[in-house]
């Protein structure tokens, strides 16, 4: 397992496996890795020959008044964990070896990012599309794996690859959890002792919804008025949304007559978190 900083490194290093005729998977990360990135190294692992992990903090999906500088950061903690799931590289660039001087060049989307985080982060899935568009032209994989616990991310990048026909097949992979059910997230460090104890009303709200959904309730209001008074009860928690939304579209529907996912975020105490699930999935 080799950790390199330059995007010629792994192009070098890409051009060398491609010529052995190998395959090759991408795991983006913002790095601080945990046992949810693990799955997704694991699954690429599975179907690729080769894998590569990218490592950065990509400073272009904060907004000014987000923990860009906070964010968790240990590469050799990751580093052990890429080598432990059967990794190949970790590209962990600088932020000037990513956007060099005078960088001008985006790629943004209109309508499903208009709903939920795009909503509330009005920069982020700009910086997403982009730093992803670059990750796949740098890397060039076969496939490129995504969590479904950033459920609007994963929408917004299979759109992405459809609409400016990237030829690179997007792999959702389940939601991890911890043993209480809490949505692992590099943000749950974050976490005191008494906001991690908070944060299980997310889980909870999201099992609550799920379990409403599979006892055949339609009505979204319905489902979400119980999932909101869940939430509400915890006094450290403060609701930025509970949504239920088109699966392809991200556009909120009152009814559930087609596959949607129910997003929710939530602060606790100064901390956003976000979990999810798929009716598909229930
Ligand atoms: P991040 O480092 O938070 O940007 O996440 C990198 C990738 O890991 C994204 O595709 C996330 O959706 C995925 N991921 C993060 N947490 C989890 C989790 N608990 N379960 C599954 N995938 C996850």
């Amino acid at each position: 397992m080799k950790i390199v900083k330059t995007i010629a490194e792994v192009r070098a290093q890409v051009k060398e496996w491609r010529a052995q005729g190998l395959t090759v998977g991408l795991v983006p990360t913002m790095g601080y890795l945990h046992e949810g990135h693990a799955s997704l190294i694991d699954a690429s692992h599975r179907d690729n020959d080769r894998t590569v992990v990218s490592d950065f903090v990509n400073p272009m999906q904060f907004g000014p008044t987000e923990d860009l500088e906070s964010y968790p950061r240990d590469i050799d903690h990751d580093a052990a964990l890429v080598e432990a799931h059967g990794g190949d590289l970790i590209f962990n660039p600088e932020p000037s070896e990513m956007y060099h001087e005078g960088f001008s060049s985006f790629v943004d989307m209109t309508v499903l990012t208009q709903e939920l985080c795009g909503l509330s982060r009005p920069v982020h899935f700009r910086g997403v599309c982009t730093v992803v568009s670059k990750l796949f032209n740098i890397v060039k994989p076969d496939r490129a794996y995504f969590g479904k616990k950033d459920a609007q991310q994963l929408a917004v990048i299979r759109h992405m690859v459809d609409d400016l026909n990237m030829d690179i097949e997007i792999i959702g992979c389940p939601i991890v959890r911890e043993s209480d059910g809490l949505a692992k997230s590099s943000r749950n460090t974050y976490l005191n002792e008494a906001e991690r104890k908070a944060a299980l009303v997310l889980s909870q709200a999201v099992f609550l919804g799920a379990n409403m959904v599979r006892n055949g309730e339609k009505d979204c209001s319905v489902i979400l008025d119980a999932m909101k008074a869940h939430i509400s009860a915890e006094p450290l928690a403060k609701i930025d949304y509970v949504k239920m939304v088109d699966c392809a579209t991200m556009q909120q529907i009152p009814e559930l007559d087609r596959p949607a996912l129910c997003a929710i975020a939530v602060y606790i105490g100064k901390t956003r978190l976000i979990d999810n699930f798929f009716t598909e999935d229930v």
